[in-house]
């Protein structure tokens, strides 16, 4: 009893004092950050947009959010909460577009930086033989190609949506079709400029400040500030053939696309999905797609099974048409789908990139768009897909699916492994896709426990089949589960935040490192 008391006074008197600091601290804090000498401005009260992303399921208030007009805006505050030493509890969050999943761009009560704001520096296109753009970090790919194709010039690697910014992606990987052949995002920058965890603004290339340059991309956020990127560009087409054809067996799906990466075709973007359990899922493609022989995919039954849908796109321009579609008529013939199921759509280029655009304007119309996203995210090495898809779409996900399921392959060589970005040991592997959407306090098979416990069997299967799978988009809480997740890379990652970010003050949603106060 007598032990009891004491630790009750104790937690009392505890709270007490941390009720105090807050009160003592936070006014300090609050009057420190508005004496700085910025550009733009803190916003202390409009605050909640910071803590929202499109995950919905974690939500932590900032004490500040900064609206920076200029890379030194950026640079002043990260140094003046630097300078405050391990004392304080203030962190700092890059926000980008938001999109994150868990969190990741939040910093609870400390400051969030709207990466936004930083739009305004002007995009600088180079032209050439090696073209390319100096844009800003806090930019959304849908503006550098808008701005790309006035120069006729794009990038050449993507994500399949493109509002998403420039630092947000660089810190993850960024991968789409396109990856097979030029990588993801991140093996397609040339230059960065970074504000390090100690408030210094650094150049960093293959060739000055390698270690930087290589840490911050695909590193979470964890070194550094992007708040500028130049990116490699190329001749952007007008149009784009896009083409759909179905499999009814996951081994020939898999054995085509990766014979169609390895460089026996030269469609330029490839990418896959399951479809569980659909009905009437050719009537619902014939709004954007055409059947090539519309008598026979009507006699296609697709209801109740799974199928795999291999996506294929071939850029064009339109004095190229007719040979464009001689050239595609000979790759698909080498192809093993079944044979009335082959769609296809000429679309602009413009169109074809920012296609979940169109669906995120239908699901917000509906109220869709702003419920959570239970996302995973896994990297798969080719040897285990064949066992992963057997056990994951044959058992663990028979009968539904919350949102697609894009299953493509990648080849390694295109990854620079010099990158913070962790991905299985194999040439070739696997990005696997559950991109679900939960219906909000639903019990159901649509509700967000039921499709975290199916993610949870999925993560665990991998585990107990030693898969070797890696997770996209990490999400982890505990440093042990980190230092799985890098493995044999944890010690060089944590060697470059002891340098660029001593104080551990950097994306602290990513629950990697705690800052030591
Ligand atoms: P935020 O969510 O704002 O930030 C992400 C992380 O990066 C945070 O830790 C943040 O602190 C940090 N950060 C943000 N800006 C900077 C910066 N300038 N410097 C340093 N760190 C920074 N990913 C793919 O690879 N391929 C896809 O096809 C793809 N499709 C997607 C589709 C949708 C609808 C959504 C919502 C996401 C998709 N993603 C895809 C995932 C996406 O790449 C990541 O969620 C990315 O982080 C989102 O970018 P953001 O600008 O919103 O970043």
């Amino acid at each position: 009893q007598g032990n009891m008391l004491f630790l009750r006074s104790f937690m009392i008197l505890f709270l007490s004092c941390m009720t105090i600091k807050i009160n003592l601290c936070f006014p300090s804090l609050l009057s420190s950050l508005k004496t700085l000498p910025i550009n733009g401005h803190f916003d202390f009260e409009h605050v909640h947009h910071a803590a929202k992303d499109f995950g919905n399921r974690y939500s932590f208030l900032p004490l500040a959010v900064l609206h920076p007009k200029s890379v030194s805006d950026v640079a002043t505050t990260v140094k003046h909460v630097w300078q405050m030493g391990p004392g304080s509890e203030l962190t700092v969050a890059a926000r980008g577009h938001g999109h994150s999943l868990h969190g990741q761009a939040q910093a609870p009560g400390g400051v969030v930086i709207n990466m936004g704001s930083l739009q305004g520096l002007e995009m600088q296109f180079h032209t050439g033989n090696f073209p390319y753009v100096d844009v800003s970090g806090g930019e959304l790919w849908i503006n550098i190609l808008r701005q790309g194709l006035k120069h006729g010039l794009a990038p050449k690697s993507w994500t399949d949506y493109l509002h998403l910014t420039v630092g947000g992606t660089l810190s993850n990987a960024g991968i789409s079709g396109q990856a097979f052949r030029h990588g993801p995002q991140i093996s397609n920058v040339q230059q960065l400029e970074v504000v390090t965890g100690k408030g210094e603004v650094v150049n960093c290339s293959e060739k000055q400040n390698s270690d930087l340059f290589y840490g911050v991309l695909g590193g979470l956020g964890q070194f550094g500030i992007i708040t500028r990127a130049r990116i490699s560009l190329e001749p952007a087409p007008e149009m784009v053939k896009w083409i759909r054809v179905l499999y009814t067996d996951f081994a020939t799906f898999a054995k085509d696309q990766e014979k169609l990466i390895s460089g026996e075709s030269n469609f330029d973007y490839i990418e896959g999905f399951v479809i569980i359990n659909r009905t009437g899922l050719l009537n619902k493609w014939r709004s954007s797609f055409n059947p090539q022989d519309p008598v026979q995919a009507s006699k296609f039954k697709s209801d109740g099974r799974t199928l795999f849908c291999l996506e294929l796109a071939k850029y064009f321009n339109r004095d190229e048409t007719v040979g464009v579609n001689r050239e595609i008529k000979s790759s698909l013939s080498q192809l093993n789908h079944v044979p009335s199921t082959l769609f296809l759509s000429d679309v602009p280029y413009i169109e074809f990139l920012d296609r979940v655009h169109i669906s995120e304007i239908k699901l917000r119309s509906k109220g869709l768009w702003e419920v959570p996203h239970p996302w995973l995210n896994l990297l798969i090495p080719r040897s285990k897909i064949q066992i992963f898809a057997q056990h994951v779409f044959g058992n663990i996900l028979t009968d539904t699916s919350n949102g697609p399921i894009l299953v493509y392959p990648v080849n390694k060589s295109k990854w620079d492994n010099r990158t913070s970005v962790v991905i299985p040991e194999e040439d070739v592997f696997y990005l696997v896709a559950f991109l679900s959407s939960a219906v909000p306090s639903s019990t159901g098979t649509d509700g967000l426990d039921h499709i975290l416990i199916q993610n949870k069997r999925i993560l665990e299967f991998c585990e107990i089949a030693r898969l070797g799978v890696k997770q996209y988009l990490p999400q982890y809480s505990t440093q042990r589960e980190w230092k799985a997740h890098f493995g044999s890379r944890w010690e060089v990652f944590a060697r470059r935040k002891s340098s660029y970010d001593p104080l551990a003050m950097l994306a602290p949603g990513q629950r990697i490192f705690q800052k030591a106060i």
